[in-house]
């Protein structure tokens, strides 16, 4: 998989390193509460593992899994709901966990589902964000990384389901989606 990688951003140490300080910040605001973790799958499920092991306050966790990338390199612009979420949101403070930050249509779909499910308030936390990705107006709470506005895999991100298991975020080589 490394010979597919033409530039390392983040390595393991790094974003071990980034997941430790927002579960600190994350214990710090949280505390006193109960809030419910969502992790959206499958992109975030390595980065909330590392968050959660930091997090140091009564949680409870679920997944939800949505979809709109299709196989490409470019948002299809449509999310859909692959795996709905299966706590009761009503009156909650819920944590969502993301992958990454793009365009942000995946961020705000999921917060007008939770905002119609009733949730007390929702706080995002994502490993990275693509800023100048932008087209809805959506923020994180809680960032680990800005990335500049290129295609990245690795540590939970995928290429048509591969190098989610790589243990750094790196630039894909254009050759790989070029074949
Ligand atoms: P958005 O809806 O904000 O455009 O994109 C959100 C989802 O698209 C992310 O959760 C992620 O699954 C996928 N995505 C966006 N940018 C990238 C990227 O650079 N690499 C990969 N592998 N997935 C991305
Ligand atoms: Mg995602
Ligand atoms: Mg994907």
């Amino acid at each position: 998989m490394d010979n597919d990688i033409e530039k390392v951003l983040y390595s393991r140490d790094e974003i071990a390193g980034a997941a430790k300080r927002l579960g600190k910040e994350l214990t710090r605001d949280y505390a006193g509460r109960q809030p419910l973790v969502i992790s959206v799958l499958k992109g975030a499920i390595l980065f909330t593992v590392d968050v959660l092991k930091e997090f140091d306050v009564y949680a409870d966790i679920d997944f939800v899994d949505v979809s709109s990338y299709h196989g490409g390199t470019e948002s299809s612009g449509k999310v859909d709901l692959v795996r709905e979420i299966s706590s009761d949101i009503k009156g909650r403070d819920i944590i969502l966990v993301e992958d990454i930050i793009d365009t942000g249509r995946t961020l705000k779909y999921l917060i007008q589902l939770l905002e119609e499910k009733g949730a007390h308030d929702v706080k995002v936390c994502t490993l990275l964000d693509k800023p100048e990705g932008r087209v809805v107006d959506v923020k994180a709470d809680y960032v680990g990384f800005n990335v500049p506005n290129e295609f990245v895999v690795g540590y939970g991100l995928d290429y048509n389901e591969l190098y989610r298991n790589l243990p750094y975020v790196g630039i894909l080589k254009p050759s790989v989606y070029q074949k």
